[in-house]
């Protein structure tokens, strides 16, 4: 509630303002999908929300889509935006679905030290559902870089053909 008050004092403050100044902040507050934490609870599975809204990780191998290579895009079990293309999936060996790239614009990162070290996470630019982390030693004659995804973070909607 406190936070409620806040948001709606600050934009009450910058209603006093150029509109414009109170489109970007708001923007910065806050996902453009939010939802409460029991209202997730009841749309997402048990998994779903164990990673989505508290950044677990799912067992290694225990995802069907960990060797999935059909084609189609990757999407966030959570609110349905477009996250990873099958093209740019390939096989980590590491238990989990990877990608050397990321739809962009449409994932967010940020810095995650739970285990004691500096990891890069990437979680929904939409909805800020936790997806994995990324890391730097993915194919070299591409990105570099590896994905390291959650399949229970994302929902699989093959292409059309
Ligand atoms: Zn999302």
């Amino acid at each position: 509630m406190k936070k409620i008050a806040l948001i709606t004092l600050v934009s009450l403050f910058l209603s006093c303002n150029s509109s414009a100044q109170k489109k970007e902040t708001k923007a910065k507050a806050s996902f453009p999908v939010t939802k409460t934490e029991a209202e997730w609870k009841a749309e997402l599975t048990e998994e779903q929300y164990y990673v989505l809204r508290e950044a677990g990780t799912e067992r290694p191998f225990s995802s069907p889509l960990n060797k999935n290579y059909k084609k189609g895009v990757y999407h966030c079990a959570a609110c349905d935006t477009p996250l990873f293309k099958s093209e740019h999936k390939f096989d980590s060996g590491t238990g989990w679905p990877s990608f050397d790239r990321v739809i962009e614009g449409n994932v967010a990162f940020g810095t995650d030290t739970k285990i004691g070290y500096t990891r890069d996470e990437e979680h929904c630019a939409t909805c800020g559902g936790h997806l994995g982390h990324v890391f730097n030693d993915g194919p070299k004659a591409t990105t570099g870089k590896r994905h390291c995804i959650n399949g229970d973070a994302l929902k699989f909607v093959p292409a059309e053909d």
